[in-house]
């Protein structure tokens, strides 16, 4: 495995594999990796003979009082990881190496990014789209892996590969859980013992609104208030509980068409982000 500090080491990299015929995956991250992260490059493996992990902790992407400074970093148990799974290069660039002092160019998509997590976190989109286009273009791979537990993430990307040309196919890997349900995420370390028992019931009030959903319940209303509660006595905080169109992000009433149903909610300081498929 090739751990690559700078851009240009990370495109002479690529240079060669492309020049020897070899499709490229890219799983882009910002570290302190997991199964879920490790379940994308299994993907990117299967659609590409060499696979390329990015680790980047992506500053335009936090807002002022995030958790930017303190976001957990452990690079040689990232990169034994890495190995293990057989990943053939680390993107791994220097924090300074990605923005230049008076960078000024950046990839805003409108429409999608007003609503949940674009909400609560003004910019955080404009930082993830920047960045994933930057990615994009350094390592211009045939393929990059993104995971559903970002379902407006991967919305944000789709449609800016579209809008944009980029020469990239966008595959989406399903949410990887913890025993009990949880969604793995690297910010699940930041949890105390009592609320990583608590934040269970996140994903046990997406699980009951799915059977509700299942069982005939079509009124958002209703499913959103299910969930609210549910988590309110886990003792979580609900940032938001929105029902939306998986199109186009819009809020909806009735679950007539494919929905998400999506959360994001604090156990203490640390917010997390789950959601559900409906339909
Ligand atoms: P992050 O390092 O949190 O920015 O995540 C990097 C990529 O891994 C993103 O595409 C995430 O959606 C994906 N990811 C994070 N957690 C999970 C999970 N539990 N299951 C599947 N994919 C995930």
């Amino acid at each position: 495995m090739t751990i690559c500090r700078t851009i240009e080491e990370m495109r002479a990299q690529v240079r060669d594999w492309r020049q020897a015929g070899l499709r490229v995956g890219l799983v882009p991250t910002m570290g302190y990796l997991h199964e879920g992260h490790m379940s994308l490059v299994d993907l990117a493996a299967q659609r590409a003979e060499r696979v390329v992990l990015s680790i980047y902790v992506n500053p335009t992407q936090f807002g002022p009082g995030e958790d930017l400074d303190k976001y957990p970093r452990d690079f040689a148990r990232d990169e034994a990881l890495c190995r293990q799974r057989g990943v053939q290069a680390l993107f791994y660039p220097e924090s300074r190496a990605m923005y230049a002092p008076s960078h000024s160019t950046w990839v805003v998509v409108e429409g999608l990014t007003e609503t949940l997590c674009g909400r609560s976190r003004p910019g955080h989109f404009r930082g993830v789209s920047t960045v994933v286009t930057k990615l994009f273009n350094i390592v211009q791979p045939d393929v990059a892996v993104f995971g559903r537990k970002d379902a407006q993430q991967v919305l944000v990307i789709q449609r800016l590969v579209r809008d944009l040309d980029q020469p990239v196919e966008v595959v989406v890997a399903p949410i990887v859980r913890e025993a009990d349900g949880l969604a793995m995420s690297s910010r699940n370390t930041y949890l105390s013992a009592d609320e990583r028992r608590r934040a269970v019931c996140i994903s046990q009030a997406l699980q009951d609104a799915a059977d509700g959903y299942a069982g005939g319940e079509l009124d958002a209303c209703r499913l959103r208030a299910g969930v609210t509660a549910r988590i309110q006595a886990g003792g979580g905080r609900v940032d938001y509980v929105e029902c939306v169109s998986r199109d186009t992000l819009q809020a909806v009433t009735r679950v007539d068409q494919p929905a998400l149903l999506a959360v994001a909610a604090f156990f203490g300081k640390t917010r997390l982000i789950d959601n559900v498929y409906l339909g």
